[in-house]
């Protein structure tokens, strides 16, 4: 099988040849075996001829598959196991560079890991519009000069999306879909001249950052954990630094000195952030330290803006992507440095289709491409906490705020000695200190992690409370939108006038607190206020909520209402207040990580105060303020909260010092569902093996979601237990009937 390399061949000039693998061939002649993996859900992968002129290994190809062409990624040699007179020709090589014989061997991996198939999780890796497209010239639109002869809101809204997203360039049927047009509006604005048509090249690379542009003058901590950081890099080896340091010490600071690095040593970086973070500040600020707009990866983007970016990356053309987890999985020529900005947050954890979390991924992948990892986070997750304390990750601390600012004071208030009505959430206190701030032209933040107006919608008649027709779950009503909508599933129905069950007219209630009656009540205490009620449903796009925050930082509001999205990476100068509805909410959860998640989020809600000059406070309402975790976040004693946090689970055995798998069955017959799950819990010998206990079935903590019943099964196993391997066995046993579906979670999360 093996060939020798053909120097002369047409494909090696045209393609970014990928190392070869030490074992296998470098080219595969026209008629060699191939093995290739598409991305249709067979399991394996499938043996084909090469095609006339051959192909590399990681060959992006076009192969046949029964009557259809299908995508798929040149494996490796055939597996010979087919009859060889069936087996049929390649079709054609695609013109993108090869898949990396590192990149094959990280999807490869995280599929074990996952226990995902493997054309499930190629096709994360696929995530390029037009990847078989021959790069060409195409017709661009941009805002042109002047004004429409006659103004209609089709022509209007065309010019609104342009002048919104003015950095960005469109084709024709993006910018009519963007603007709810038809193509021939725009047509129409080019003969006037209003909008530009113009060429362009498909795939430009990015301007090149510069690493060598001035930093800020580092402080002395700040400038030996970047130096720390620097060494990494440099060495060109596999390393993961947990970087611990309160909001506000400087994290960003320091680690965009290991990205300088990186792009010095002529390698290229990639810094995670959650979604929700990813904002014009911070990219502004990134452009500001290299001097240029780096990529941009996120689920906003444009189809143009992502194959640009995943070519370039393949390319070298971009150096430097900032994105939201998905970009683990974009195809970087010399990935030198991953950097996992709020290492701790939730998002990183897909919860959807392929279930992985990203700062592991982002771990396994540096660790094969020998690259960096640097987990940033004021409140580290306890994995990564524990992998730290265990000498796997380096830890390094950026122990104060940067210049004057001082960590917040913090304070509870006693909701028992409050003595508010029902249906009033804020405090006497905290009114006088929200009052204070108004006084003084500061700004202060009143968070509830719940959106829309109130949880739960009662029938004052019957008793009633509205739930979701497909779902275990009470309808949230959103005043804003003027629907109930079940957060589980999406599902949304008007408000109705009556009670659906006893039909009395007038008599629903709204019951408990959500983001939108907080502000409804902000209003009335705090008449002369100008209040800005956050909430990720009241912006139609990210873009605009991301311009409303920027606005908000810059003093467009003195009071700001919001959910957890206020909580993550944005930086309010003016802030010195932050008072948080009902610190008790997170407490109350079954999951293991109840404790761990309210103490995060409390510090980062806390820290988002007093980031500039003026200090700041944090008031937690709560009715438990004897509650050990309370007590912990009042007294700032981080070490001693994870250490008794790391010592309960490890009694316990469970994450992360004992391992879980979560499998979840759902089906829309509740009875198959339970015999299925029955089933699996008996045939349980694969992982009595190796020594792990299933429990379960049991109804998901939300039983039921779009119509489909759902039954959990929890694994629990050492940590050294060959978990993946034994889970492959025990639920290869059961055949599911119909429309029943089973998903794998390793290291679950949540359990929704
Ligand atoms: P973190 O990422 O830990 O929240 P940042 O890196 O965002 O902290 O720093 C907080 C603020 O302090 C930012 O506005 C940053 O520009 C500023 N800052 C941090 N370190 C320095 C420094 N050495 N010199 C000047 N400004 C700094
Ligand atoms: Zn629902």
């Amino acid at each position: 099988m093996l060939k020798p390399s053909n120097p002369s061949h047409p494909n090696r000039g045209a393609c970014h040849v990928p190392p070869s693998s030490p074992t296998g061939p470098e080219f595969f002649d026209h008629g060699d075996l191939v093995a290739v993996m598409t991305t249709q859900p067979l399991g394996r992968s499938l043996d084909y001829r090469a095609p006339e002129g051959g192909c590399h290994p990681g060959a992006f190809v076009e192969v046949p598959l029964g009557p259809r062409k299908v995508l798929g990624v040149v494996w490796g040699p055939g597996q010979g196991d087919y009859d060889l007179n069936k087996v049929r020709h390649v079709i054609r090589v695609l013109d993108a560079p090869p898949m990396r014989a590192e990149m094959q061997a990280f999807l490869t991996r995280a599929a074990a890991y996952t226990l995902t198939p493997m054309p499930a999780m190629l096709r994360l890796a696929t995530r390029a519009p037009g990847l078989g497209d021959p790069p060409s010239m195409r017709k661009i639109y941009r805002r042109g000069e002047g004004e429409p002869t006659r103004a209609t809101t089709a022509r209007s809204r065309v010019l609104e999306t342009l002048e919104e997203y003015g950095d960005l360039s469109f084709t024709l049927k993006e910018l009519a879909d963007m603007a709810g047009v038809t193509p021939s509006v725009v047509k129409g604005l080019v003969e006037q001249g209003v909008v530009r048509e113009e060429d362009s090249p498909r795939d430009l690379p990015f301007t090149p950052m510069n690493p060598d542009l001035p930093s800020k003058e580092l402080t002395e901590d700040q400038a030996t954990a970047a130096q720390t950081l620097t060494a990494g890099v440099t060495s060109r080896q596999y390393g993961t630094t947990l970087l611990r340091g309160v909001t506000g010490s400087g994290k960003t600071e320091v680690y965009l000195e290991a990205v300088a690095a990186c792009l010095r040593a002529g390698r290229q970086a990639l810094v995670l952030l959650p979604e929700i973070a990813l904002t014009e500040q911070f990219l502004t600020r990134v452009q500001e330290r290299f001097g240029a707009k780096p990529a941009e990866w996120h689920s906003g983007a444009t189809m143009t803006e992502r194959r640009r970016i995943w070519r370039m990356v393949a390319t070298g053309g971009a150096q430097l992507v900032i994105g939201a987890r998905s970009a683990l999985f974009l195809p970087y020529r010399d990935l030198g440095l991953i950097v996992v900005d709020e290492e701790h947050d939730t998002s990183y954890k897909q919860e959807d289709g392929v279930l992985y979390h990203a700062r592991d991924m982002a771990v396994l992948r540096a660790s094969i491409c020998s690259a960096q990892v640097i987990l940033a986070s004021a409140t580290p997750s306890l994995e990564s906490w524990a992998n730290a304390e265990a000498g796997k990750y380096t830890r390094l601390e950026l122990t104060s705020r940067f210049g004057p600012a001082v960590l917040p004071q913090m304070d509870t208030i006693d909701m028992r000695e409050a003595g508010l009505p029902a249906d009033r959430w804020i405090s006497p206190h905290l009114q006088a200190e929200v009052n204070a701030r108004l006084a003084r032209g500061e700004q202060a933040m009143l968070f509830i992690n719940r959106r829309g107006y109130a949880p739960v919608t009662l029938c004052r008649a019957c008793g009633h409370q509205i739930g979701c027709d497909h779902c275990d779950a009470r309808m949230v009503e959103h005043r804003f939108l003027k629907r109930l909508i079940c957060h589980q599933c999406g599902e949304s129905k008007p408000m109705p006038e009556a009670c659906p069950s006893c039909e009395a007219e007038g008599r629903l209630a709204a019951v408990g607190p959500g983001v939108e009656r907080l502000g409804e009540e902000a209003e009335a205490l705090f008449p002369d206020a100008r209040i800005a009620t956050l909430s990720s449903d009241m912006y139609g796009t990210a873009r605009a909520l991301k311009a409303e925050i920027a606005g908000i930082a810059e003093g467009a509001a003195d009071i700001i209402i919001g959910t957890q999205l206020v909580a993550k990476g944005h930086n309010f100068p003016k802030l010195t207040l932050v008072g948080v509805i009902d610190a008790d909410l997170g407490l109350m959860g079954s999951d293991l990580r109840a404790a761990e998640r309210t103490f995060q989020l409390m510090r980062q809600v806390a820290g988002r105060a007093g980031r500039a000059e003026a200090p700041g406070a944090a008031l937690l309402q709560t009715y438990q303020p004897d509650h050990p975790v309370i007590r912990a976040i009042l007294q700032g004693d981080e070490e001693g909260f994870w250490k008794a946090e790391a010592a309960g689970r490890r009694e316990a055995g469970v994450p992360p010092y004992g391992r879980m798998a979560g499998i979840i069955l759902s089906g829309p017959d509740v009875a198959q569902v339970f015999d299925a799950g029955n089933l699996l819990a008996r045939q349980d010998a694969p992982l009595r093996r190796i020594g792990a206990q299933v429990f379960g079935p049991a109804p998901a903590p939300i039983a039921r979601v779009r119509g489909r019943h759902r039954v959990r099964l929890l694994v629990k196993a050492e940590k050294t237990a060959p978990l993946q391997d034994a889970l492959a066995q025990w639920i290869a046993q059961v055949r599911l009937k119909g429309d029943m579906r089973l998903a794998v979670d390793i290291d679950p999360q949540s359990f929704y």
